[in-house]
């Protein structure tokens, strides 16, 4: 299904143009306009999720495929030395387009692509009792 007004869902039905690196029925992946680095590609679900918790099972399944396919042909083309997979749900997370996409970002040594966190700690006890919580409600 296709969601009025959604830049992406226009971006996967060919509406607004786009550097396709890949298509099948189901997705299109694209050359990202902003690159964090060269080679920067979305892969984009042709039918509108708005993020992670809207795909189907075999959306979700199919994603993780053609990131590896695609993301092994950047690291050969590019000779970069890594390659990010990541994708962003929710403003709070750093979504800005909000129908799901995954990024793949190719790495290079000492390149300036920041993707960091400060790490935190838990309290005594707070971690077990959060893994358990987060276990019986799967
Ligand atoms: P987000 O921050 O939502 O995870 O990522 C959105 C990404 O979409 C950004 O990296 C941004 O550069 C990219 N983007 C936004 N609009 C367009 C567009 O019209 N065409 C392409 N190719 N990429 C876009
Ligand atoms: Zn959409």
């Amino acid at each position: 299904m296709k969601k009025d007004e959604c830049i992406f869902c226009k971006i996967a039905a060919g509406e607004i143009p786009s550097a396709c690196v890949y298509e099948d029925d189901d997705f299109k992946a694209i050359l990202d306009i902003s690159p964090a680095s060269k080679g920067h590609v979305i892969i984009i679900p042709k039918n509108h999720a708005d993020n992670i918790f809207d795909l189907t099972k075999d959306e979700a399944a199919k994603v993780f495929v053609i990131a590896a396919n695609i993301g092994k042909i950047l690291m050969n083309e590019l000779n970069c030395d890594g390659l990010n997979v990541l994708q962003n749900n929710g403003a709070a997370a750093g979504q800005t387009v909000f129908h799901f996409h995954m990024h793949l970002i190719p790495r290079f040594e000492n390149d300036k692509v920041k993707i960091t966190w400060t790490s935190t700690k838990y309290i005594e006890g707070e971690m077990d009792q959060l893994a358990k919580a987060i276990k019986e409600k799967l």
